[in-house]
């Protein structure tokens, strides 16, 4: 038996209707439940919880995160989680670990920190 006669000639319909709509609708609830886990993730994190971020991992509106990293105290995070090009963020107040475990002030520093940031400090506690 030769390698050939197992196949037969092809026709050139496709495979399965290419249905768009439906691509879409798949689509989009796939973002719907990324977005739902990301929110577990992020009512995971509880104030006190102490984050290492990465120059590449925040963003501040007061200070250009550029090439520093912050160690952060988290007091509050804030839904929903932030997407920018497929990666989420979340909006977190904090303090400095230099204002101490019981600071006498409100949070200090007001961050949007990258939501696997977050994730990976917890997993470390
Ligand atoms: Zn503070």
């Amino acid at each position: 038996m030769g390698a050939f006669d197992r196949w037969r000639p092809g026709d050139n319909r496709p495979n399965r209707v290419f249905d768009r709509g439906q691509v879409e609708q798949n689509a989009e609830a796939d973002r719907a439940r990324q977005r739902a886990l990301d929110v577990a993730r992020l009512r995971r994190v509880w104030p006190g919880l102490v984050v290492d971020l990465e120059p590449a991992d925040w963003l501040s509106k007061t200070a250009p995160g550029f090439d520093r990293r912050v160690q952060l105290v988290v007091a509050k995070v804030h839904e929903p989680v932030e997407y920018r090009q497929g990666v989420g963020w979340a909006h977190v107040w904090g303090h400095t670990v230099r204002c101490g475990a019981r600071p006498d002030h409100a949070p200090c520093v007001d961050v949007l920190a990258r939501l696997d940031a977050l994730v990976d400090a917890l997993d470390r506690q």
